[in-house]
């Protein structure tokens, strides 16, 4: 039993249209963004202030949530039920956070070493990922808010360097927030995204991306529209808070304020810190500041705040350095610098960097918000609205089901966009065949042999019909994940049958390349394999339709006719039992060209017949 196509050809690719946001989930602060008339765009709070949500959590003494703005109010207040930076604990046990308990204000669990970070709260126990959905709930709603419409479908961004464990958390986070998360994007990609860069040729890029309280460097190289990671560098202690901090030093100094006092008067502390918060964004504007703390004028220049954070600048070039070695390039093989994170908003940063690359730094696009706005637009081509303007993921190698005689019949080419579907129609090439075995392969060999086997079922339970009748339609659906399903349905009975798949599991890079380079050094054996078959199918077919024309003919026929048409089945029955391919064909003519004119008599008869209003028997021919 064997499966043949019905309808030759080539299945069209379609991509599904749903919503789906982009979200940047940051350490300091975290943003929502979707796609507005072909244009990505942040979404601000209830109160159109801003589009960022500190990504802080608190819990009242009756156990309630507080999110964003209202909790990171309570940092100061009430540290030890506030959780901020939750992101330096995703996907990590306390082991790998002992070292980095003095950084927070709230009690990490220690009973376990080995096992998975907690965060005890009054008597409760919270995991990162649970924390984290609170932050990614908020968002949600914000944009259902905005949208008036229930969202359900993610792309969230994660630094280059996450781990498969740090990424799983993220995804974790957004199932427990009710959302399912289609696709986890490095933040340096989403970046490069938001300023269109993957339209370009090949290239080197550099996203340099200084937040609150991290520093990332991270090289990637384009090609193709595909951004591949190069090297990543940085300091995960390292940001706009430092610059604040060395503020909040200098003022504590000209007020003459002690360490002590500092630490003891909570309120005084943040007056401190909000005031040395302004005038470093202040500074980003003008050239000096001016304000008034606990009654005392204060000022300051930027070029006396530049001299102030100039060694911690001077600390991220050397990040630059170290991630431009890693990756084999020099400062003048980066072809574009983007700045991302609201602390590249000092001009001192800016010009550093520029200088360090030698080249103009892109930075257009709001840094805070530049992030949220690519995974919006990578959200955008999951959803299919964007269908050949990016080529973001593509299938390496072909993908397609075993067809009558072994041949390898390709339902997705290689280098489709993903998420895909195609499907085609088949049908079966025995009488009263019952089941189908459906064989899923990967590969450009013609004949599926040479090929990887995915995986195979069974299509059971088609009511018997002659051969060639049953309409089996197959479709394969490729989704964003990379996971392949194999629908087939028998349209006429509705009998239907599925597996899924995944393509690249269990597949190196080695293999798929070895696979391609066999596909070429054989291309022409394969072609003439391929013929092969495909003239046997041919016959095989004719020699079916002929033994049946026998026998329903059997009275129009004269008896020579009959013994030249069997020796022409039996001529032909011979050929294909050689491999040549020239052979079969010919004795197909040979049999054709005898038959044809017997065929036209034997369809007069039928037509007479039926015109005398005579019972008349189905020809096949
Ligand atoms: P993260 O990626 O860590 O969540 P962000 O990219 O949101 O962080 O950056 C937050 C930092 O940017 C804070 O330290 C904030 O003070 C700083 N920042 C925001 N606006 C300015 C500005 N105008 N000038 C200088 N620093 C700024
Ligand atoms: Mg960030």
């Amino acid at each position: 039993m064997a499966i043949i196509p019905i309808n030759l050809k080539d299945g069209s690719l379609e991509n599904e249209q749903e919503i789906i946001i982009g979200i940047d989930l940051g350490t300091t602060n975290s943003l929502v963004a979707h796609m507005v008339d072909g244009k990505a765009v942040c979404v601000k709070g209830s109160d159109g202030k801003s589009t960022l949500v500190p990504s802080v959590v608190h819990f009242t003494q009756k156990e309630e949530v507080l999110v964003g703005e209202e909790a990171k109010e309570k940092l100061i207040t009430d540290p030890a039920h506030t959780i901020y930076s939750v992101k330096r604990l995703m996907g990590k046990s306390y082991k790998d956070v002992q070292n980095l308990e003095k950084h927070f204000g709230y009690q990490i669990l220690d009973d376990d070493t080995e096992s998975l970070v907690k965060i005890r709260v009054f008597d409760r126990f919270y995991t990162p990922v649970e924390l984290s959905a609170h932050i990614l709930r908020t968002l949600r709603q914000r944009i259902e808010a905005e949208l008036g419409a229930r969202v359900t479908k993610a792309v969230i961004t994660v630094p280059a360097y996450f781990n498969d464990n740090q990424r799983q958390a993220t995804r974790d986070a957004g199932k427990l927030a009710g959302l399912d998360v289609l696709r986890i994007v490095n933040e340096p990609t989403a970046a490069a995204l938001a300023y269109g860069l993957d339209q370009e040729e090949t290239e080197s890029i550099a996203v340099y991306d200084l937040g609150g309280g991290t520093f990332d460097i991270s090289i990637l190289h384009l090609q193709d529209g595909i951004f591949e990671v190069q090297s990543t560098n940085g300091d995960t202690f390292l940001g706009g808070d430092d610059f604040d901090r060395i503020l909040v030093e200098h003022f504590c100094k000209l007020l003459n304020i002690d360490a002590e006092t500092l630490s003891e008067e909570k309120e005084l502390g943040q007056e401190v810190r909000l005031t040395a918060e302004k005038a470093k964004k202040a500074l980003s504007f003008a050239d000096t500041w001016s304000g008034n703390l606990r009654g005392q004028e204060l000022t300051l220049s930027r070029p006396d705040f530049e001299a102030m954070i100039a060694p911690l600048v001077q600390r991220t070039l050397d990040c630059c350095k170290q991630a431009l070695q890693d990756a084999g390039l020099q400062t003048s093989q980066i072809d574009k610098v983007v700045m991302v994170g609201g602390s590249t908003r000092v001009p001192l940063v800016k010009q550093q960097v520029a200088a360090f690359f030698g080249k103009p730094v892109y930075d257009k696009l709001d840094p805070d918000e530049v992030v949220a706005l690519g995974a919006a637009i990578q959200a955008d081509v999951l959803a299919g609205n964007q269908k050949d303007v990016l080529l973001l993921d593509i299938t390496p190698l072909s993908l397609g089901i075993e067809t009558v005689g072994g041949l390898m019949d390709v339902i997705i080419p290689r280098n489709s966009k993903v998420p895909g579907k195609a499907g085609r129609q088949y049908t079966t090439s025995v009488d009263g065949q019952k089941n189908l075995k459906i064989a899923v392969f990967q590969g450009e060999r013609d004949l599926v042999e040479h090929n990887r086997k995915l995986g195979e079922f069974i299509l059971r339970d088609i009511p018997p019909m002659p051969a060639g009748l049953p309409k089996i339609d197959i479709q394969f659906i490729l989704n964003a994940d990379g996971i392949l399903t194999v629908k087939a349905s028998e349209l006429r009975s509705g009998t239907a049958q599925s597996i899924e798949i995944k393509p690249t599991y269990g597949i190196s890079e080695e293999d798929m390349a070895r696979m391609l380079l066999d596909s070429i050094v054989h291309a022409k054996d394969d072609m003439q394999a391929r013929g092969l078959l495909e003239a046997r199918n041919e016959a095989n077919n004719l020699l079916l339709a002929g033994d049946k024309f026998l026998i329903q003919n059997d009275a129009i026929l004269d008896a020579e006719e009959k013994e030249n048409t069997k020796a022409l089945l039996t001529a032909l029955r011979e050929a294909t039992q050689k491999d040549d391919k020239d052979v079969i064909l010919a004795a197909i003519e040979t049999l054709n060209t005898y038959t044809m004119p017997l065929a036209h008599r034997a369809m007069d008869s039928t037509i007479r017949a039926a015109m005398a209003g005579k019972e008349v028997n189905q020809t096949d021919f």
